[in-house]
């Protein structure tokens, strides 16, 4: 129990010049494009290093796959950079301000979205109404501007019923707009989950696992539509197990082990490390 103070922490770090000097010498001096940093983060439960200083950037406008054998350690770093959980050691930063220590609902404010491993969409809840639902908080914090200009607040419940209809269609759930969540199949509701975090207009998507579970055909569809959302600029980070999911769809692999990165780059480079290789890929036999 050492981690204190994170946001006195936080503050300090933003105004130190630590982050720069990591590099080496010359080659990646001046690579300052990662959107998302993750900086020696450190997780623990009780005796059990979960993370155990894992470092990486996630590049702006990127599709970055996150695997590892059950129990690496992914979900828990996820949790660590979504402020689930505060770090023990390091620090995550997003277009270089430290988010590590903000409560979850600040992190995804400043930008930051997330799906988890097991969605949690309301099953009582129609399609529609779940999607609004997401927008609310954000939808709220504004309508607190709105004491001072009234009249806003319909604009703004208009606005987000039309961000609805537009986000159901570009996911092609349009036609299950008033169906209970509790009636869709697994996928479905992953695309609900990527749906409701899309809502809130993220720099930076992160799904956790978001095809484990799904048909093949709903498959094709969420990558597709991860591909599109990158493809107009969005950054993506993602788990997953599949490893032709992953050198199709990712522009750079982080491979962790153990709690630690064990490999990190472009997908090709990663299959081939022998290290990835016995931990990993062997794993499955
Ligand atoms: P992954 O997502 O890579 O499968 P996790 O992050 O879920 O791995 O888990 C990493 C390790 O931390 C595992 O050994 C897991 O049992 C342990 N762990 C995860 N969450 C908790 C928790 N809340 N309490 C105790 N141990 C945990
Ligand atoms: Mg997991």
């Amino acid at each position: 129990m050492s981690a204190n103070s994170p946001v006195d922490d936080a503050a300090a770090n933003d105004t130190d010049t630590d982050g720069r000097d990591q590099s080496d010498a010359g080659a990646s001096a001046d690579d300052s494009t990662d959107l998302l940093e993750v900086d020696g983060v450190v997780k623990q439960f009780g005796g059990l290093v979960a993370v155990d200083g894992v470092s990486f950037g996630v590049e702006e406008a990127s599709i970055t796959g996150l695997i590892g054998p059950n129990g690496a350690g992914k979900s828990t770093l996820f949790d660590c950079i979504t402020g689930v959980y505060e770090p023990d050691g390091g620090a995550v930063r997003l277009d270089g301000e430290p988010i590590h220590g903000r409560s979850p609902t600040e992190i995804a404010r400043r930008g930051v979205g997330r799906t988890f491993q097991t969605p949690k969409t309301f099953r009582g809840m129609t399609v529609r109404e779940n999607m609004a639902f997401a927008a609310e908080r954000q939808t709220g914090e504004r309508a607190l501007g709105a004491l001072f200009r009234p009249g806003t607040v319909g604009e703004e419940e208009a606005d987000v019923q039309a961000r609805v209809d537009e986000t159901l269609e570009f996911l092609e759930l349009d036609h299950l707009a008033d169906d209970y969540a509790g009636g869709l199949s697994g996928g479905q509701r992953k695309l609900l989950e990527l749906g409701r975090v899309l809502m809130l207009d993220p720099e930076i998507i992160m799904l956790d696992e978001p095809i484990a579970g799904v048909n093949p055909s709903l498959t094709d569809e969420l990558l597709a539509r991860l591909r599109e959302l990158n493809d107009r600029g969005r950054t993506i980070l993602f788990i997953e197990h599949d490893m032709d999911v992953v050198m199709e769809n990712c522009d750079r692999v982080v491979v962790m082990h153990n709690g630690q990165t064990l490999a990190s780059g472009p997908p090709s480079i990663v299959r081939d490390d022998e290290r990835v290789v016995e931990a990993y890929l062997g794993g499955y036999d």
